[in-house]
């Protein structure tokens, strides 16, 4: 453990399942995190069966399926009449054969606390709060240097840009692109199971009922003792500046029609703060020398398939896979990572768009996408939604194989 280390930017889900696999290899790092502590946002997640194959990479499964809520179902409501469109068994037989691992929802906080404690665990990662990085220089063969806005510096022999949405990292590497706001805002509320309305159905599922121009989806955490809310709808000010003093009629507004239970549910949700949506389109450069980027940094993604979080956590197993296959040389283990992430990160960016679009359609549209779904099976949404679930397929090979942390060498 005395080569340089490898820098991270970013102690979000992403650079720190990175540093937990490199620190797993033998590699130490230095995981630079702007906040002054590395806590997450107080809300839900949803992680797919794919997740696990990282996981187990990762030595971290266990702890996280039972910090978890294993729903029943995928369910699509329609947001005005109640009608179940899409459900989608999580917990069947099937499921189990086909994606090896379950489908989970579980608090960020607690699975952000279940990495850094594997990280205090591991040897060789250094977690440094209050460093928000501004720069770097790649000087070749002796590596890389990270600048930081009070000036402090942290040398390494390769940088990782985990730094989110808005990425420092990533306009470093030359990107000229910004956040592209799709016109939607979120509020998200977190509730004790007992304020739940009785009434309201699918308490056991992940439930995503889907409106014209909004969507809410809900499900239970921590043991079902609470339950999290996020509702969606069209940015009724335009992306103008907003008074949240009018946020309460304007939610009062977009859900008029919405089902009674819904109604009695977005009573109960905090208003005060709104969060505004947005990607960015896929590209290539994700590195360059010895400098990489990961996870929201390098393909910010709309939440249609609930995979965002999901696709950082892939990152990091590819990217110490392919760090290993090129004998830790970083340049060319870089490269490979970005080439083989490239295809299915863009695929969730960019269908996730035509997904949004499919859940928020209006008039004489929506009432076509009804009747098609009414005529659908279970079979085919587990079709659709394979490529996803089954994972990355060079991790769950590697997974049936029986190779995971530590027995990959
Ligand atoms: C409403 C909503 C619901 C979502 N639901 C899901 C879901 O159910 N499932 C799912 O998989 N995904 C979901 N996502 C997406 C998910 O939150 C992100 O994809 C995921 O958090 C990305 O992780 P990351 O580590 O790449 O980036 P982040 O989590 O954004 O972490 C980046 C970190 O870098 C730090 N940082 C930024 N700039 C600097 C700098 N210059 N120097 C140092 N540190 C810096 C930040 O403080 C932050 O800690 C959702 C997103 C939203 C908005």
């Amino acid at each position: 453990m005395n080569q340089q280390p490898v820098v991270i930017v970013g102690g979000g889900l992403g650079g720190l399942s990175a540093a937990l696999a490199l620190a797993l290899k033998g590699r130490r790092t230095i995981v630079l995190e702007q906040a002054k502590e590395i806590s997450p946002i107080g809300y839900g997640i949803q992680l797919g069966p794919n997740v696990f194959h990282v996981f187990d990479r990762l030595g971290i499964s266990d702890a996280v399926k039972r910090a978890s809520v294993l729903p029943q179902n995928l369910v699509m409501p329609d947001a005005d009449s109640g009608e179940v469109l899409i459900q989608v068994p999580l917990r069947s037989d099937e499921f189990e054969q086909r994606y090896l691992h379950p489908y989970v929802v579980v608090h960020r906080a607690d699975i952000h606390n279940i990495l850094l404690d594997a990280c205090r665990q591991a040897n060789g990662i250094e977690l440094v709060v209050d460093a928000t990085v501004v720069s770097f220089e790649d000087r070749g063969r002796d590596g890389v240097i990270a600048h930081c806005e009070d000036g402090r510096t942290f040398e390494g022999a390769a940088l990782i840009g985990a730094d989110g949405i808005k990425s420092t990292m990533r306009e470093l590497l030359g990107a000229k692109d910004e956040p592209i706001p799709n016109g939607y805002v979120a509020h998200r509320t977190i509730l004790p199971m007992s304020e739940v309305p009785p009434e309201l159905p699918h308490q056991k599922d992940v439930a995503c009922w889907a409106g014209p121009g909004y969507h809410i989806v809900h499900y239970a955490l921590r043991a079902s003792s609470i339950f999290n809310i996020v509702a969606v709808f069209k940015d009724p000010s335009g992306g103008r500046e907003e008074d949240a003093s009018n946020y309460e009629s304007e939610v009062a507004k977009v859900y008029a029609a919405a089902h009674p239970a819904l109604k009695a549910l977005l009573a109960k949700m905090d208003l005060s703060r709104r969060w505004a949506l947005a990607d960015r389109n896929p590209i290539r450069q994700w590195s360059k020398g010895k400098v990489a980027l990961l996870g929201d940094a390098a393909h910010p993604t709309l939440q249609s398939y609930a995979q965002g979080a999901g696709m950082a956590i892939e990152d990091a197993g590819v990217l110490i896979e392919s760090l290993e296959e090129c004998g830790l040389d970083f340049e060319r283990g870089f490269a490979d990572y970005a080439k083989r992430r490239l295809l299915r990160t863009a695929r969730i960016q960019l269908g996730s768009r035509e997904l949004w679009h499919f859940y928020h359609v209006e008039g004489i549209a929506r009432e076509v996408r009804n009747a098609e779904l009414r005529e659908r099976g279970t079979e085919s949404y587990y079709n659709c939604l394979d490529w996803i679930w089954r994972g990355e397929p060079g991790l769950r090979q590697r997974t049936q194989m029986g190779l995971t942390a530590g027995t990959s060498q």
